[in-house]
């Protein structure tokens, strides 16, 4: 059949609801650059919300994901294991902490979430889970029930998942207080909620992320960690660590707990840096925990692909080839002392703080009262002029007024300081 003008169908277009950060169209990217169809250079400190952890198209990921898909793109694995996933299995074994001996796939981080939900019910035969003011794990109705980083992400669609208890968490900065201060105040909290509206015995799993990641970049203090894993063991509570965004050596440790010394969580939730770029997600737990699933439960159609678990295994390898984790922790240090020595010098800098290679700058102002309130506007406006600078930024926390970096694993000490030079 042949189409004329006149007989030319209507072209579709993207949703109204699509809210574009910058304007810039991709058209191809390396490391951590992407050249814009503009014909400019960007800068990414974005990585696709702390995705491509290996850099853009890094070659080895690059030629693993092209072999696997000569050999098969898809065999779904409760019917038919494929090679990547086992691999990839192996390869996870080697960096999950001791004991978390047990994986199973999904293709993103709601999904492992839900997974994780799921499985602690299931477990425990309890219904409650509690989770920390601020936190985000996702869009899917479960996992926005279980977000607390910002009323858009669950208004309008009501009721969501019952169940859900939300405490608070040491967010000094917003408190005034110093981190110890905080920490008690959450803890004594979290204690109170536990004797008065939701007893422990109910309480099937603690759910929080090691860096607070859409709620403003707040890496979770050690000791808080600790409080929770206590509280955890001593209540049969399951303690589930969301390390979707911090995990996959973005903090400069592998994984975002480990920060806290000696804190093994019974979950581990991971997926973004997990495959540089494809979608694929996973949940870890004790065989002994993972068996109280019952087969069909979980899973998905498309969850574990095999050019996605090819790609993760190719990841694992280039994190671990290219010292990648220690990047993350030294070219962290060199980007937070950068963002510290340029606060002092805007007033409207609250708070910089970060983690390895997360790193958060806070925009405040004062209000009518003279209180310190947030400031969103100064962080859209630093987002789009970074942008126009050629260094792609994004914003995040429950008042949208925190810009946050994101580099790649593999950045330089060169594009640091560029980037610092054109923040
Ligand atoms: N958990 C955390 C900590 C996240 O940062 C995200 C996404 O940003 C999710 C869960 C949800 O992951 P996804 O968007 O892949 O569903």
């Amino acid at each position: 059949m042949t189409t004329t003008a006149e007989t030319a169908v209507p072209t579709a277009h993207l949703s109204p609801i699509l809210k574009q950060a910058t304007p810039v169209v991709v058209d191809h990217a390396q490391g951590s650059w992407i050249r814009g169809t503009d014909g400019n250079d960007y800068l990414d400190f974005t990585t696709g919300i702390g995705v491509t952890s290996t850099g853009h198209c890094h070659p080895r990921v690059v030629a693993a994901a092209q072999a696997q898909c000569a050999k098969v793109i898809h065999a779904q694995y409760t019917t038919v294991m494929h090679q990547p996933l086992l691999e990839l299995t192996e390869k996870l074994g080697r960096v999950l902490p001791p004991g978390l001996d047990s994986v199973f796939y999904a293709n993103s981080g709601s999904e492992a979430v839900e997974a994780s939900i799921r499985l602690a019910r299931m477990a425990t035969g309890r219904p409650n889970i509690i989770v920390f003011q601020g936190g985000f794990h996702g869009r899917t109705v479960a996992a926005a029930s279980l977000t607390t980083a910002g009323t858009k992400f669950s208004a309008g669609f009501s009721p969501l998942m019952s169940g859900v208890h939300m405490a608070p968490f040491p967010y000094a900065f917003r408190y005034g207080w110093d981190t110890d201060t905080a920490v008690d105040f959450a803890l004594r909290e979290l204690d109170y909620l536990l004797t008065s509206r939701v007893a422990p015995n109910d309480t099937a799993a603690f759910l929080i992320e090691p860096v607070l990641g859409d709620g403003g970049y707040l890496p979770t203090p050690p000791r808080f960690l600790a409080g929770l894993r206590e509280r955890a063991t001593r209540h049969g509570i399951v303690f589930i660590v969301d390390e979707v965004q911090a995990g996959f050596g973005r903090t400069g440790k592998f994984w975002g707990h480990q920060h806290a010394d000696g804190v093994v969580p019974d979950i581990i939730i991971t997926a973004k840096g997990l495959a540089s770029g494809f979608p694929i997600s996973a949940i870890a737990a004790p065989t002994e925990l993972m068996s109280k699933a019952w087969p069909g439960s979980q899973g998905g159609t498309y969850g574990g692909n095999a050019v996605a678990a090819a790609a993760a295994v190719e990841t694992i390898a280039v994190i671990e080839d290219e010292g990648l984790v220690e990047n993350a922790r030294v070219r962290g240090e060199q980007m937070l002392a950068g963002l510290r020595e340029i606060a002092p010098r805007f007033p409207r800098i609250g708070d910089v703080r970060g983690i390895g290679l997360m790193a958060g700058i806070e925009f405040v102002t004062t209000d009518a009262s003279g209180a310190t309130v947030p400031d969103s506007a100064a962080a859209i406006a630093v987002q789009q002029a970074t942008t126009g600078q050629g260094l792609l930024t994004l914003t995040c926390g429950p008042g949208g007024n925190v810009v946050r970096l994101i580099p790649a694993l593999v950045v330089t000490e060169d594009e640091i300081r560029l980037g610092l030079h054109r923040f």
